[in-house]
């Protein structure tokens, strides 16, 4: 990353992206020939137009994924490995594109888009090891009449829809392993940032991926345009990830034709810190937690606990520390924080902040929007926040920590637990049978033990409670796309 962006290098890069739907090996127009607007949140000026599908073109893409199912599940998992690998060294070729364009349509950082764009990659990688080790079972029924043969089918056409704060390692997350499994899908990514999604079909095009296996469809109305192919029951999957509300929904939706699911939902993590913890590391785990992708994450540190003893000189170390963090166009040398997805966003955050002012939080940094153009937040510390405060139950989104003092180990895991959320939390500690006691008894799928950071391919991504169902990436991530089959055999 050493290049500096010129606005005639953003504006031929997002000439040369393609536009369109991509379905079954095709880049076309919408039936309507309908577009939609894609901004640039730090300016919120219009960077493109991209094709609005409907339900006609999302037929379309549903019948080439069911098309090409039977054919694609045959192709052996060594070239269906091979297309992945591929699809991931064309990823990092073109990582200073796939970069920029997300920073454009996003927001985020150039560095975290960089970021990300490594970690999407991974996913490819990850799963095209995985898909040569799909593997069964021979066993020897317990009265020795018989034998059972345990072998893996994918599951069949899958639907597969993505949110817009990582738009292109939600998708790689899923097409990968749908890939080494053997599924063909159609990708709805959000509709705030399709155009890395596209950018992404066109290296999956370029790697070889036959027609019809992965289809892109953009559009402005995504339950009139998927709600019908999720219940005709052709696709044999869904896996999801955005919000816990639109989730429910889906989840309804799946319940005509028994899908199977998997959910990857909203959180909101907890990080907890115990006054024996190394506290200059605390900071740094918290600032990741926090501010990765400008808090717009469902993993991001959401509730802040820590321990009386400690809690004010941590609280008034972390703001002097996220003071320093530069706001602006993620394109600009040096930003830290980028903008937030849209004007509802930001009006959110500031919606939470003024509530926990109300009702006695003090500020310690930050705490107004930024007037001008884009959708900025400053880095925002709250101090001691009451417990009916809706920033303590409801997921911020933006880059706002707040810090709450806590007295016992027990207090500290009573309020790390209620909610209804169980995606990550994370555990600041030098004792190490505390460390894991506390890892154990809190509600969530992912604990980090003094570090800020969960997410990595090669281990097991999600939530319990009402964060989601089903786990991504690890060595499970691809059953996720797998039947299992049992064969009884008389002798
Ligand atoms: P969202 O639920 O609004 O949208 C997610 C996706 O669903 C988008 O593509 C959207 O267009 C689509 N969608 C919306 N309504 C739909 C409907 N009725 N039918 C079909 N599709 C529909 O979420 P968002 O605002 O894009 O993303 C933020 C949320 O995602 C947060 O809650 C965050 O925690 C969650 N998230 C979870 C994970 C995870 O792995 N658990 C990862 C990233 C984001």
């Amino acid at each position: 990353m050493s290049e500096t962006i010129t606005a005639d290098r953003e504006a031929a890069l997002i000439s040369s992206v393609p536009k369109s739907l991509y379905i079954d090996g095709q880049w076309r127009e919408a039936h309507s020939g309908a577009r939609l607007e894609v901004q640039d949140p730090s300016t919120g000026k219009v960077l493109c137009e991209v094709a609005d599908a409907g339900e006609q073109d999302g037929w379309d893409a549903l019948h080439a994924a069911q098309r090409a199912q039977s054919d694609f599940a045959a192709m052996p998992p060594r070239q269906r490995a091979d297309i992945l690998m591929r699809a991931f060294e064309l990823m990092h070729e073109r990582k200073d594109d796939l970069a920029l364009l997300m920073t454009l349509e996003m927001g985020k950082p150039l560095a975290e888009a960089y970021g990300e764009v490594t970690y999407a990659a991974e996913f490819f990688r990850h799963f095209a090891e995985e898909a040569t080790r799909i593997s069964g079972n021979y066993q020897t029924a317990p009265a020795g009449n018989a034998r059972f043969l345990v072998t893996k089918q994918p599951v069949g056409p899958s639907i597969l829809i993505t949110p817009w704060n990582f738009p292109l390692a939600m998708g790689t997350r899923k097409i990968g392993p749908a890939v080494a499994a053997g599924c063909t899908s159609v990708l709805k990514p959000s509709e705030l940032t399709p155009l890395s999604m596209l950018a992404l079909a066109q290296i999956l095009q370029d790697a070889g991926l036959p027609a019809g296996v992965v289809n892109i469809v953009v559009t402005s109305n995504a339950g009139g345009t998927m709600e019908p192919l999720i219940r005709s029951g052709i696709a044999r999957k869904l896996s999801f990830t955005g919000s816990t509300a639109v989730g429910k929904k889906l989840l309804e939706q799946c319940a005509d034709h028994v899908l199977r699911t998997s959910m990857e939902l909203g959180g909101n993590a907890a990080l907890v810190v115990f006054e024996d913890a190394d506290l200059d590391k605390a900071v740094e785990g918290a600032l990741l937690a926090k501010m990765r992708n400008s808090g717009e994450a469902c993993t991001a540190a959401n509730r802040l606990f820590v321990q009386r003893s400690v809690a004010k000189d941590f609280a008034d170390r972390l703001a002097q520390r996220m003071a320093e963090f530069q706001v602006g166009r993620g394109v600009d040398d040096d930003v830290k924080v980028g903008p937030l997805i849209n004007a509802k966003q930001r009006d959110k955050v500031q919606e939470l902040v003024e509530d926990a002012v109300r009702s006695g939080a003090e500020v310690l940094l930050g705490g107004e929007p930024i007037a001008g153009e884009g959708y900025f937040y400053p880095p925002t510390v709250l101090f001691d926040i009451p417990e009916g405060a809706r920033v303590r139950s409801e997921e911020i989104f933006g880059p706002v920590a707040p810090v709450t003092p806590f007295d016992t180990e027990e207090e500290a895991v009573a309020a790390v637990n209620s909610t209804e959320y169980g995606l990550s939390n994370y555990v600041f500690t030098n004792d190490l049978t505390r460390a894991l006691r506390v890892a154990e008894a809190v509600e969530s799928g992912m604990v980090g033990i003094n570090q800020g950071v969960v997410s990595n391919p090669a281990a097991p991504f999600g939530g319990v409670k009402e964060s989601g169902l089903g786990r991504e990436g690890g060595d499970i991530g691809i059953d996720e796309f797998l039947e299992t089959k049992y064969i009884g055999i008389a002798m």
